[in-house]
C-alpha cells in the first residue's frame, strides 16, 4: 500500500470518527475514496509493491467453472443489454436524489426490469431516507469586477435567508491556514481553495485527503465566525462545472451555508484575494431539509441449486446526486449487477449458492439503504459468503479490490479466480477496500467483500457534477464490467471459500 493510499485511508477513518458527533448523515465517500485505482497489469513498474499473491494456473479451477466463464465472456461481450438498461435509466429517468420522484421511478423501473428478466424473489424493500432539496441557488461576485460564479450547494447544507448572504471572501488552503487567520475570518465567507491532484497510477485520485474539507469545512469556518463556506470543487480537471457531495455540521456549532465553486471561479477569487482586491460575494441558496421520505432497496435472486440459503451479493446504488444523469455514479454499477444476473440466467448457469442483486438506496447522503439491508436481513447476515460492489464508474475493469482485513488465503483464492478474466485483462487484485454499501450492510458477516476495480483516471472529472452523463460511458467497457462481475459472482457462488 502506498503512502498516499494510507493517507487517504487515515482521512477516511477521521471522517468516520467525525460522523458520530455530527448531526447530519454520515459522510459517504464513494468507493474510489477507499479503493485507490490500481495500475493496469502491463503498466506496473518493476519497483511497485507486490500486489496479491501470484495466481495459480487456471488449470487448478474445475473445468465446469472455466467453461462457464468462457460462455459468460463470449455472450456478454457480444451483447449490449447493460447499455440499453443504462440508456433507459439515464435518459428516461435521469438523476435520482433520495426523496425525489425520479428515485421512486428508478426503483419501480428496476423492479420491473428484474421481473421481466425472470428473476426470483424480486422485491422493493422499504427504507426511509433523508430528503434534502437544493432549491434555487446562485453566487455572484459583486466586486471588484461583477460576474456570476458557477456553484452547486453541498448536499445537507442549510439555505441562506431569501436575499442571500453577502460578505468579503477570505481564502484558506488548509485547516491550519484557517486557524492561523484567527479573528480575520469573522463575518466573512471562507473559501477553501484546496487543490485535488491529478490522478496518477501511484497515488490514485487524492479524493480521500480533499473530501474532509467538503464534509467538515463549514463547521470549521463557523467556529471562527464565518457566515458561509465555499469549497473548490473536488476534481483535478474542470470545464467550469462545480461538483457537489455530502457535507455535515458538527453538533453545537452554528450552521452556515456551504457550496462548491468551479475550480476556475475558486482560483479567480483566490487570485483577487491574494492581490488585496477583497472580493465580495453574494450567495443565495434555497436548500431545505424536508421530513424523511419513503424509498427502497431493490433485490432479486438467482436461487442456488444446492445451498440456496448461502448468498453472494452483487450490486451498486440506485440513488445519485441531483445533477447530471448519475451515469457513472452509480447507474453503471446498478446495470452491471442487473445484467450480470440476467446473463447467468440466460445461459442457464445456476451455481450452488444464491446470487442476489441488491440495488441500494441513499448511498450518497445517508447510507440508509445499506443500514436498512443489514436490519432487514439480520437473520441471514452470517449466511452471506461474498459480495461485489460496483461504485467506481463504468470504466474498463482491471480486477477486484477486497476489504483491507481480507485473509491471505482468501486473497490467494481471489487471485486464482481472476485468472478466469484474463481475456479482458481484469486479473489484478489488491486489498484496499471494497465499497461503502457492502461494507456497511454486511459488517456483521464474515463475507468476502469486493469492489469491482476500474480505471479511475477520469472518474472524478465527472463525479457529482452535471458532467456525469451517459456519453461519458463506453459501451464496450460497460460490457466488460458485466462479464467481470458475472464470472466472479458465479465462481464465488459455485466454489468454496477458504
Ligand atoms: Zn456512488
Amino acid at each position: 500500500m502506498t503512502r498516499a493510499r494510507l493517507a487517504a485511508l487515515a482521512a477516511l477513518a477521521a471522517l468516520a470518527a467525525l460522523a458520530a458527533c455530527a448531526s447530519a448523515p454520515a459522510p459517504v465517500p464513494t468507493a474510489p475514496a477507499i479503493t485507490a485505482p490500481a495500475p493496469t497489469p502491463t503498466a506496473v513498474p518493476a519497483s511497485a509493491p507486490a500486489p496479491a499473491p501470484a495466481p495459480a494456473p487456471v488449470a487448478e479451477l474445475p473445468i465446469e467453472v472455466r467453461d462457464a466463464a468462457t460462455r459468460i465472456l463470449t455472450a456478454t461481450l457480444a451483447g449490449n443489454a447493460a447499455w440499453a438498461k443504462l440508456t433507459h435509466l439515464t435518459d428516461r429517468i435521469g438523476h435520482r436524489l433520495s426523496g425525489s420522484k425520479a428515485l421512486d421511478d428508478a426503483i419501480a423501473w428496476a423492479t420491473a426490469a428484474l421481473t421481466a428478466d425472470g428473476h426470483e424473489r424480486v422485491a422493493a424493500e422499504p427504507v426511509l431516507v433523508p430528503h434534502w432539496v437544493r432549491g434555487e441557488e446562485s453566487a455572484t461576485l459583486l466586486g471588484p469586477t461583477p460576474r456570476r460564479l458557477a456553484l452547486l450547494g453541498l448536499g445537507g447544507s442549510i439555505g441562506t435567508p431569501r436575499r442571500g448572504v453577502e460578505a468579503e471572501v477570505i481564502v484558506a488552503h488548509s485547516f491550519d491556514e484557517l486557524t492561523a487567520l484567527g479573528d480575520r475570518v469573522k463575518g466573512k465567507i471562507v473559501l477553501f481553495d484546496v487543490r485535488m491532484p491529478v490522478w496518477t497510477e501511484e497515488h490514485g485520485p487524492g479524493y480521500g485527503a480533499a473530501v474532509v474539507y467538503r464534509y467538515r469545512g463549514a463547521s470549521a469556518a463557523a467556529k471562527q465566525g464565518a457566515v458561509a463556506m465555499l469549497l473548490r470543487s473536488l476534481t483535478a480537471r474542470s470545464l467550469r462545472s462545480p461538483h457537489t457531495g455530502s457535507m455535515g455540521y458538527e453538533e453545537g456549532v452554528a450552521k452556515i451555508p456551504a457550496a462548491a465553486l468551479s475550480i476556475e471561479d475558486a482560483e479567480l477569487l483566490a487570485r483577487l484575494a491574494a492581490a488585496g482586491a477583497a472580493p465580495r460575494v453574494r450567495l443565495v441558496m434555497g436548500a431545505k431539509q424536508l421530513p424523511d421520505a419513503p424509498s427502497a432497496n431493490v433485490v432479486a435472486e438467482l436461487r442456488g441449486r444446492e445451498r440456496p440459503d448461502e448468498i453472494v451479493v452483487i450490486g451498486g446504488h440506485l440513488d445519485s446526486w441531483d445533477v447530471g444523469q448519475g451515469a457513472h455514479d452509480d447507474g453503471a454499477g446498478c446495470v452491471i449487477a442487473m445484467e450480470a444476473l440476467s446473463m447467468l440466467r440466460k445461459l442457464g448457469l445456476r451455481p450452488r449458492r444464491t446470487i442476489r442483486v441488491v440495488l441500494y438506496t441513499n448511498e450518497e447522503n445517508g447510507v440508509r439503504g445499506a443500514r436498512g439491508y443489514a436490519a432487514a436481513h439480520k437473520d441471514e447476515l452470517t449466511r452471506h459468503v461474498a459480495a461485489i460492489e460496483s461504485d467506481s464508474g463504468g470504466f474498463a475493469p482491471w480486477g477486484f479490490s477486497a476489504s483491507e482485513e481480507t485473509s491471505a488465503a482468501r486473497l490467494a483464492h481471489l487471485a486464482r479466480l481472476t485468472t478466469l478474466l484474463a481475456p479482458i485483462g481484469a486479473t489484478r487484485t489488491e486489498a484496499s477496500g471494497s465499497g461503502t454499501d457492502v461494507e456497511i450492510s454486511l459488517a456483521g458477516s464474515s463475507a468476502l467483500l469486493l469492489g469491482l476495480g476500474v480505471d479511475g483516471s477520469h472518474y472524478f472529472d465527472y463525479h457529482h457534477s452535471d458532467g456525469d452523463t451517459l456519453d461519458k460511458v463506453d459501451p464496450g467497457a460497460l460490457s466488460k464490467n458485466v462479464a467481470a462481475m458475472a464470472v466472479m459472482a458465479y465462481a464465488l457462488a459455485e466454489l468454496d471459500l477458504p
